[in-house]
Order: C-alpha cells, then sequence, then structure tokens
C-alpha cells in the first residue's frame, strides 16, 4: 500500500515513509492510494480490539518495513476497553448506542491514536532526537504527552491555546516534566495549527529538529481510529443484524469523522456518520452553500471541537470530491451551547453523565428519525468537571490515571502565536 498527497503533487511513500513525513512536501495530507474492501466474514471469529485491528490494518502496512512488527504494535496500543453499550431508552427517548471511547490513560479518545504514533515511530529508528510537535485544542496534547513521556530518542512539544482549554485538560498537557514541553499560545486553536503547520513548512528548522506531527494531519495518528468503528460496527451487526447502524460523530478537526468514513469506504456495515459539531459552522455552511470556506474559531463549552478551519477537511473532500456523494453517506448539524447545557442536565437526570463534546452528538442523535445509532462518547466528563458539575448538581468520580496526572506539578510557557516566539522559547 502507498499514500499519496490529497493534492496530488508528491510522490507517493509507504506507511513509515508518511508517518515519518507528517505532511506531504505540497503542503497535503496523506492518505492511502486506495481502501481495502472487507466484508463482515473476513472478521468471524475475531471479537478483540486488537485482533481486528491488525486484521485490519495489514493491508496498509503491506511492503512496510513495519509489516513484521504489526502484531506488537496492535498489542502494545489496543490495551484498554472501548466498550459499546446501549444506553436506556428514557435519556435520548431512542434506540441509541454509545461508543465509549475514553478509557484510554489520559480519559479521551485521542490516546488510541497517539498511541500507535508511538508504538509505530519507536519502532522505525532514526538518528538523534525527533521533536514531536502537537496543537492541541485540549485533549491531544495531553494523550501524546502520556504516549511519548519518557521514550528515549523523542522529546514532545505541546501548543495549547491559553485560557481556552479545561483546567484538568491543561494539567494533563502540563504536568509531565523530562522529555515533554507544553506552551500556552496567546490565541486560539486555529493559531496554534498555523504555527505548526508554519514549523513543517520551514524546511531547515524542521529537518534540524527532525519533526514529526501527532496531530491529526499524520496518518499514523488517524489510520488506527477506523479499527474502533470498524469493530463497534461488527460488534453491532453481530448484535442486531438488519440494517448498519449509523455514527454520531462529535467533530472539530474532522479527523474522528474521517476515519469513521474510511471504515465505511472499506465495507464495514456503517450506515450514514453524522457529523456533530458545536456552534463553529464551517462544515453546515458548507452543506448548505456547496462552497468550502474557513470561519474565525468560536469558543464553547466543547472547546475540543473549536476549530474553525479544520485540517481533515482535505481528507473529506479527497473522498467526496462531490457535495451530494457527501451528503449520502453523511449528515450535518451544529449545536449551540445552551442545547449542550440542556442536553448535559436533561441526561442527568437518567443518570448518564455526558462530557461536553458527547452531549453535542447525543443532541444530534434527537433529531434523527432511523433507529439504531451509535452516538460516539469522545471523552469522560471528570475533564470537564467545572462545566458538567454545576450544570448536573453533583460532583463526577474521576478515573486512577486522570487522578495520577492531576497530582503532579505543573510547568508552563507562554507564547506570541507565530513561529519566531516557539524557535526563541524552545
Ligand atoms: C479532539 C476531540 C474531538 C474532535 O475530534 P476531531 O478528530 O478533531 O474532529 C471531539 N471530542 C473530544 C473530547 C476531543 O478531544
Amino acid at each position: 500500500m502507498r499514500y499519496v498527497s490529497t493534492r496530488k503533487g508528491s510522490p507517493a511513500l509507504a506507511f513509515s515513509g508518511a508517518v515519518a513525513a507528517s505532511m506531504a512536501p505540497d503542503g497535503g495530507l496523506y492518505v492511502p492510494e486506495r481502501f481495502p474492501r472487507f466484508k463482515p466474514e473476513d472478521f468471524e471469529g475475531l471479537n478483540g480490539l486488537s485482533e481486528i485491528a491488525e486484521r485490519l490494518l495489514a493491508p496498509f502496512f503491506e511492503n512496510d518495513p513495519l509489516a513484521a512488527e504489526l502484531h506488537a504494535i496492535c498489542s502494545e496500543v489496543f490495551t484498554f476497553p472501548i466498550p459499546l453499550r446501549k444506553l436506556p431508552h428514557a435519556v435520548l427517548q431512542s434506540d441509541t448506542s454509545v461508543l465509549e471511547l475514553f478509557h484510554g490513560p489520559t480519559a479521551a479518545f485521542k490516546d488510541v491514536g497517539a498511541r500507535f504514533l508511538a508504538a509505530c515511530l519507536s519502532r522505525h529508528p532514526a538518528p538523534g532526537t525527533r521533536t514531536v510537535l502537537v496543537a492541541t485544542s485540549g485533549d491531544t496534547g495531553g494523550a501524546v504527552a502520556a504516549a511519548f513521556h519518557g521514550r528515549p530518542g523523542f522529546e514532545v512539544v505541546i501548543l495549547f491555546p491559553k485560557g481556552k482549554v479545561s483546567a484538568r485538560q491543561e494539567k494533563q498537557l502540563t504536568a509531565w516534566g523530562g522529555n515533554v514541553r507544553a506552551f500556552a499560545v496567546r490565541g486560539d486553536f486555529d493559531d496554534c495549527q498555523r504555527v505548526v503547520k508554519q514549523a513543517f513548512a520551514d524546511e531547515p528548522w524542521r529537518k534540524t529538529r527532525a519533526l514529526v506531527s501527532a496531530n491529526s494531519i499524520n496518518i499514523g495518528r488517524l489510520l488506527p481510529q477506523s479499527v474502533y468503528y470498524a469493530a463497534a460496527s461488527l460488534w453491532s451487526a453481530r448484535m442486531s443484524p438488519g440494517s448498519p447502524a449509523g455514527f454520531v460523530v462529535p467533530t472539530g478537526n474532522l479527523g474522528n469523522a474521517v476515519a469513521a468514513l474510511w471504515a465505511l469506504k472499506m465495507g464495514f456495515p456503517v450506515g450514514r456518520v453524522a457529523l456533530a459539531t458545536n456552534a463553529n459552522r464551517p462544515i453546515s455552511d458548507y452543506f448548505a452553500s456547496g462552497v468550502w470556506k474557513p470561519a474565525a474559531t468560536v469558543s464553547t463549552l466543547a472547546n475540543a471541537m473549536d476549530v474553525g478551519n479544520p485540517s481533515n477537511i482535505e481528507r473529506l473532500l479527497c473522498l467526496y470530491p462531490a457535495l451530494d456523494d457527501l451528503k449520502a453517506d453523511t449528515c450535518t448539524a451544529a449545536v449551540p451551547d445552551p442545547l449542550i447545557a440542556a442536553t448535559i442536565r436533561e441526561a442527568a437526570l437518567h443518570g448518564e453523565v455526558f462530557c461536553p463534546h458527547t452531549a453535542v452528538a447525543a443532541h444530534v442523535r434527537r433529531g434523527l428519525r432511523e433507529p439504531g445509532w451509535i452516538i460516539v462518547a469522545t471523552a469522560h466528563a471528570a475533564k470537564f468537571d467545572t462545566i458538567i458539575e454545576p450544570l448536573i448538581g453533583r460532583k463526577i468520580e474521576v478515573p486512577p490515571s486522570l487522578a495520577a496526572i492531576l497530582a503532579r506539578p505543573s510547568q508552563v510557557v507562554e507564547i506570541e502565536p507565530s513561529l519566531e516566539a516557539l524557535v526563541g522559547a524552545i
């Protein structure tokens, strides 16, 4: 399998080459040159995430030096549960399941991709120290820090928008020390993402620091995310055969949604994919007007989705050059803060505590008529205690791995939103 640029102007690479390069030289993002087609029967007898991952990813690792390591990589990465369970009918008054992606070390779905990337890169040796550069709207940075902390040959540089992440998210970004450094950027997430892109475009700097991106622009971060959609679609089809369930995906940078659509393209029993956004509306506007136009970021309660210029739009448009084809496989809706808050409050009355991002998906589910949707729970509510606790009027229990990080001291440096500022501070 080879990986090509979404802009079609760069040579194709094998998997580890595309991972090491992060972005294509023409400024595009790497995508698989084709998608293998699977049938549910290909996975008969396989139930665990790690085994499903290995079978699904094998064609993507063909002709790659890492192919022989795929078993070891999947066993190292998929060690925590990703449960699919039915929601009690009372919660959303519909037949809905929830896929809980937040049982990893940092309590958000970003753990899957970050751990996969770390497992791949550490088996793909390079001379000297590599710098893993990551822009985060809240959760990616913590997951990447956890995945690379203490790994020899890597240092991690995290950029996050100052004052725009939750206190506990900030703790997960800044409490590592050792080979992990966090910078609070005076700007928003799109500023952080822009500085990262400038760093990659600065050829000499990129080379001296041996930069690697741990954002979902990196195919090594994104591809393993298709695994949990594939697995959940198989589990769901085995439990209730018939028309395949769709996924409602809380969407910001469009990485997780593209991973779901890749699973659909590979032939897994996936219905439609609903792109659920907060008040950041570029995707809704695109569906309405047919013209893609990034917008300034709006701050919302679902901060990890505060993205006005999602990177993975390039991969989405590459997969669906025609808007009508995109509309056949997806739908979209934007949920303003008051409805996020109301959804959290109402679900809590029935014993479900949603994080604000999951609440966006839950609200969008309400507007969908077909039975059998799966809402994707992207983070644990305890990361957003200052938003959730006042809404539901009770304390949320903190998972032990999160509690361990919260107990450590923080270190952070503030910088202006420019590459010069980063180069000066690093
Ligand atoms: C990152 C994140 C999202 C958005 O995912 P994208 O891949 O950027 O669309 C949603 N919810 C949570 C909790 C996140 O951390």
